[in-house]
């Protein structure tokens, strides 16, 4: 789910339910960070910060099958991005998957939000025998195409894959989008064989940078979707709760163009943000990539006990 398309906002147009907490199953909960105006609570019980109320699981589901497809059909910004992006996608993908390496040799791997398949030619490079799945139908129809990937439309509570026969399970941006997480991380621990190893990323609401900025986190700014927001916490207990044995806990960056570091620099420094983004286009270094860790995103490897 990284394309950055023009999202369907949440706030209008749908009704809303109040929702209990996907972790430890409590409806106490305070408002969090009202100041950013989105609605977010944090569980007394827990710690797990998410949106109360919100629009029900099959509007949420709607609402990115739509962004996906229109950013398929449109021309718009998302997929542009997204596709001119790639060779960037896959430096992060090489140095993700030398990482988890580590923990898990190359053998069967399902890519849970596959998106345009570009981790899975990187892992399929490197020895993995890849699948992969999305709830973007043009994503997956791209995929397929492109590299002949099994790769299949839906979201991954209704898909069925064989219990136990994965070594690996990468599940990257998507929890924080999805009505139920906890299931996620459940589904994976079915799918795994014992001692098989699941990686995943997702926004560190309880980060030094999320802290600093308050509401104006860039986690807060970017995507209208996000549901959860996890801590390193929250997402032990709910790896913890799933069956899992945490092996690693990170921030993770990605590598970027000198142009989009300026853009999103530019949501904490606008001006600061624009000089650099001028420059960029005016010399020429804008198109230059380089690794940004912004210390905001946690990337946990967990192996199934
Ligand atoms: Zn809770």
């Amino acid at each position: 789910m990284q394309m950055q398309s023009p999202a369907p906002r949440l706030d209008v147009d749908v009704t809303r339910e109040d929702i209990p907490c996907n972790l430890c199953g409590s409806w106490d909960h305070a408002p969090f960070c009202p100041e950013n105006g989105r609605g977010l609570v944090q569980c007394r019980g827990c710690g797990l910060v998410y949106l109360s109320p919100r629009p029900p699981d099959a509007e949420l589901y709607a609402l990115y099958g739509e962004t996906y497809f229109k950013s398929g059909d449109s021309r718009t910004v998302g997929y542009t991005d997204y596709a001119r992006d790639e060779p960037n996608i896959r430096k992060t993908a090489q140095r993700r998957l030398k990482h988890l390496e580590r923990y898990v040799k190359p053998g069967r791997m399902l890519d849970v939000g596959c998106s345009m398949g570009f981790f899975m030619a990187e892992a399929a490079a490197r020895g993995w025998q890849v699948q992969g799945l999305d709830v973007s139908a043009f994503a997956v129809e791209r995929t397929r195409a492109r590299f002949g990937f099994d790769a299949r439309h839906g979201s991954f509570l209704e898909l069925d894959y064989p219990a136990g026969a994965y070594d690996l399970v990468t599940i990257w941006d998507v929890i924080e989008h999805v009505p139920d997480p906890a299931a996620h991380v459940q589904k994976a621990a079915e799918l795994l064989r014992a001692g098989g190893v699941l990686v995943l990323a997702t926004p560190n609401v309880d980060s030094l940078p999320a802290r600093f900025t308050g509401k104006n986190w860039v986690g807060y700014k970017l995507s209208e979707e996000h549901v959860y927001y996890f801590s390193r916490r929250t997402l032990a207990r709910m790896l913890e709760k799933a069956g899992f044995e945490m092996l690693n806990s990170r921030h993770v960056g990605k590598y970027v163009t000198l142009d989009l570091f300026f853009d999103r620099f530019g949501i904490y420094a606008p001006v600061l943000g624009k000089v650099g983004q001028f420059l960029g286009q005016t010399l020429g270094f804008g198109k230059l990539s380089l690794y940004i860790n912004p210390f905001d995103i946690v990337c946990v490897t967990a192996r199934k006990v």
